[in-house]
């Protein structure tokens, strides 16, 4: 594996042994160095393409060394088609040191810029790409409780749409809001919307994802969980959109859950 393999999985830190790219000789805090490590590539949607792409970057990247076991890499990506570029930058840690034949190197800290060029890839048109967007931005920024926030607006959305569109009610007999969990686990029952691999043990994994985006998780709980939630909320979503019963109850409220028609957060539909 080389080090723009490791990159090309940003924000991925798990660690990986890489090809040897900075030479056995140390190199002193400060000093730039050009690397040939393979090309970085990064899928994001090309907002001038209007297509999901795999933005590049060149042969050589540009490392400045920080300490022994830390260095900082630039990187340009360019859209393949229109040339629109994304800037990245990478804090490369390495357990053992870089200067060893084989170095195991993990990402540190990952951020990129951008600007107007793209976004993540649409996996979906399902009119949440916003939210997982803004999740994703937050967890790659280790920002735990943000990433948990969109991630249960999503959660409370989507489950409040099947259940208006299925004529579960929302509210108590005495008009308050229904407990969400009350909720949702009656439009699962009927619905199936949580998929199997989080449903299989009664409910207990869901139980404990919900419990990290609904309460009071600590940070680094909540980034550690930051996956297994985004997976169960974008398998809910996958479910959704291909429950045809769900699907045709929407379509007959005029809430189309592709084009141009999306629905916002609050349950209501909006042109
Ligand atoms: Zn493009």
């Amino acid at each position: 594996m080389r080090l723009s393999d490791v990159l090309s999985k940003a924000p991925d830190n798990t660690t990986f042994q890489v090809e040897s790219f900075l030479g056995s000789r140390n190199i002193g805090w400060g000093k730039n160095k050009k690397i040939s490590v393979g090309r970085v590539a990064l899928n994001y949607f090309c907002l001038k393409c209007e297509d999901n792409r795999t933005f590049m970057s060149g042969d050589e990247l540009s490392c400045l060394i920080t300490s022994e076991k830390i260095i900082s890499v630039d990187a340009s990506l360019r859209c393949p088609i229109c040339l629109s570029s994304v800037e990245t930058w990478f804090l490369v840690g390495s357990t053992e040191g870089f200067f060893t034949p084989a170095p195991y190197v993990f990402l540190e800290r990952y951020t990129e810029q951008r600007r107007n060029s793209a976004t993540r890839v649409r996996g979906d048109d399902s009119g949440f790409e916003d939210l997982l967007e803004r999740a994703q931005l937050a967890y790659d920024h280790r920002l735990g409780a943000g990433s948990m926030v969109y991630l249960r607006q999503i959660f409370e959305a989507i489950t409040m749409q099947v259940a208006n569109a299925v004529d579960i009610p929302t509210t108590t007999a005495r008009g308050k809001r229904r407990q969400f969990r009350d909720l949702l686990e009656e439009v699962d029952r009927q619905h199936r919307i949580i998929p199997a691999e989080f449903s299989n043990n009664r409910y207990q994994l869901f139980s404990e994802l919900s419990e990290v985006i609904h309460g009071d998780s600590n940070e680094s709980e909540a980034l550690r969980k930051y996956q297994p939630c985004r997976r169960l909320i974008l398998g809910i979503i996958h479910s959704v959109k291909n429950s045809g019963e769900i699907m045709v109850a929407m379509d007959s409220l005029g809430w189309g859950t592709g084009g141009s028609t999306a629905v916002t957060t609050t349950g209501e539909a909006t042109a």
